[in-house]
């Protein structure tokens, strides 16, 4: 808590960065070095719902509170998964609020663009700090959509944040031509029965009668971690969560006791607390996920490998198919291997990893270039 105290401009004696002296002197505001910190779990109309860092400060012990933006913060967003500096009344007692005072540094930030309107082209951001972004994908009924699956690839990438796909209703169909498609990327795909429960029937079997519907392996790979779950409806999304976080009544909206508030409609994005440490972040409401922000350099920082060949690329280099002196080809077409086969093999995989990697270009690129086909 106090590691990043002397970084921030409020401490006079700490001169942050030689060269920007230019700097607006209102940066130097009071130094509130008694901020508590917390993280941002749910945001209501200007109303942001708290958990603190150190639950035992408030008086009924839980940690939550609800916080306003001080005026100093500006227009900038704040945003769930925040970790932010709070002075003020941090008691929790109803009725009370906090200040928030300052937005500590983002590990992550998943964002999304808007695509029409005015604000086309321009950048939302949507959480913060999050470790996975879990796309949650129907493998029949609705069909999957590869080319969406691709933008939230890409939205994970840019955000820094690790991708994992958790398949649902894998009894009614395949799920191999999913996962081959997304292997050579790397990308976790984890397989699961799981169906929306159908709110007229409920589900068919109690909880503890179901057999194991793969819900176990994605528990194992959340817990401990933040997650945020994207999908679109009718995946099964909100079953998963209640499998997760039992209480979380998102399909149905009853009152939740995360949020203290008495009320809770299935639009709001919120952080709920995994029983086995960790959060997950519903973004119910969240239809699209424009991607038109994000450029070919932000895709490669999530290949690691790839942006090492990429440093010898020209100039410029869109790192596409076909264009000219791309490292990539070269890279994809040369590897060693124990003997000519094994060669073989190594050179088919790099094939592999190029041509899905280019596969994501698509979005970006289609974005800079709206004629293309
Ligand atoms: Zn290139």
């Amino acid at each position: 808590m106090t590691r990043r105290r002397d970084i921030g401009t409020d401490d006079p004696r700490v001169r942050v960065r030689p060269g920007r002296g230019s700097r607006p002197r209102t940066k130097q505001r009071p130094a509130h070095n008694d901020a508590v910190i917390g993280t941002v779990i749910r945001i209501d109309r200007g109303h942001y719902r708290i958990r603190l860092a150190d639950p035992s400060l408030t008086e009924d012990g839980t940690g939550d509170i609800t916080a306003m933006k001080a005026r100093e913060l500006g227009r900038g967003r704040v945003v769930v998964g925040d970790r932010v500096g709070l002075v003020g009344d941090i008691s929790g007692r109803r009725d009370t609020r906090a200040r928030m005072v300052r937005v500590e540094e983002r590990r992550t930030l998943l964002r999304r663009s808007a695509e029409d309107g005015d604000a086309a082209g321009s950048q939302k951001p949507v959480v913060a700090n999050a470790d996975l972004l879990v796309i949650v994908v129907a493998v029949a009924d609705p069909a999957p959509r590869p080319r969406m699956i691709d933008r939230y690839l890409v939205a994970a990438y840019d955000a820094g944040m690790e991708p994992l796909i958790v398949l649902t209703k894998t009894d009614l169909a395949d799920a191999a031509p999913l996962t081959e498609l997304y292997s050579p990327l790397g990308v976790r795909c984890l397989a699961t029965r799981l169906h929306p429960h159908n709110p007229e029937t409920g589900p068919s079997q109690a909880d503890d009668e179901r057999p194991d519907d793969g819900v176990e392996a994605v528990r194992q790979v959340l817990d401990g971690t933040v997650s945020v779950l994207v999908g679109h409806s009718g995946v099964g999304k909100s079953t998963l969560i209640n499998a997760l976080v039992p209480g979380a009544d998102r399909a149905t909206g009853h009152v939740n006791e995360v949020t203290g508030r008495g009320r809770h409609t299935s639009t709001s994005l919120q952080a709920l607390e995994l029983p086995g440490g960790g959060w997950v972040i519903d973004t119910p409401g969240v239809r699209s996920f424009g991607v038109s922000h994000v450029g070919s350099a932000d895709i490669l920082r999530g290949f690691p490998d790839l942006a090492r060949v990429a440093e010898d690329c020209p100039r410029g280099c869109t790192h596409e198919e076909g264009v000219v002196d791309c490292a990539l080809d070269e890279w994809a077409s040369t590897a060693d291997g124990p003997d000519a086969s094994g060669a073989s093999a190594a050179r088919e995989e790099r094939r592999a990893r190029v041509e899905s990697f280019r596969r994501l270009l698509a979005p970006s690129l289609e974005a800079e270039d709206p004629t293309r086909p």
